[in-house]
């Protein structure tokens, strides 16, 4: 697995949002699957100590069973999107099960206090990042959000100090990075988070939401 996304992907499906175009010193944090009490909390107050902002793709399960820790994350002013209801895997479902599934995880969203596409169209990342050309053309009422660079710290094989390492050095200005609020990714992220934003913070750089 590349740390990099390869530059064809975005050349391949250019609707979809892998980078921000920008040449300033600004990274954009996401974290995957939460919200989960313990592993998002971590997040949020990790996040905290370097004044920075990131956007949570959350599980609208997640957000049903745990209403509180996702309260915490917007009230914490970070950006919230869509990950799906169930965390489905678009290449082995249907279309039409795919938007349900997504339109669930919206209304579940809206339900528990965040006021989706205020500031135009929801942010939404496919689960694995498997999404059909059928889904995609499906979903264009959202931002389908990708990354440029993806940690893998849900890896238990990969050592936090090789997480961390390829990480910092498959960033860029305007990277879109995945990190994971989950229970699985919990050892390497309270290893990685920390270090990660300390190296960036020396060099410069500025955390933000995706708005
Ligand atoms: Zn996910």
């Amino acid at each position: 697995m590349l740390f990099r996304t390869p530059f064809f992907l975005p050349w391949l499906y250019p609707s979809l949002i892998w980078r921000v175009n920008t040449a300033e010193r600004k990274i954009f944090l996401t974290f995957d699957d939460g919200p989960v009490p313990g592993p998002t909390e971590f997040v949020l107050e990790t996040l905290k100590k370097y004044n920075a902002k990131a956007t949570f793709f959350c599980i609208g399960d997640n957000v049903r069973k745990h209403p509180m820790v996702f309260k915490k994350v917007v009230a914490d002013g970070h950006a919230i999107g869509n990950h799906t209801f169930h965390h489905m895997p678009g290449w082995e479902n249907s279309t039409s099960d795919y938007l349900n599934d997504t339109q669930k995880c919206e209304a579940q969203l809206e339900e528990s206090g965040y006021k989706s596409g205020l500031a135009g169209k929801p942010y939404f990342r496919p689960p694995y990042g498997k999404i059909t050309r059928a889904q995609i053309r499906a979903l264009s009422n959202y931002n389908i959000v990708m990354w440029d660079v993806l940690t893998q710290d849900y890896d238990k094989s990969l050592l936090p100090e090789t997480c961390l390492n390829k990480s910092i050095k498959a960033t860029r200005a305007g990277s879109i990075v995945v990190f994971h609020d989950s229970v699985k990714a919990m050892p390497t992220l309270e290893y990685v988070l920390p270090r990660y934003l300390e190296y960036f913070k020396h060099q410069g750089y500025l955390f933000e939401s995706l708005q």
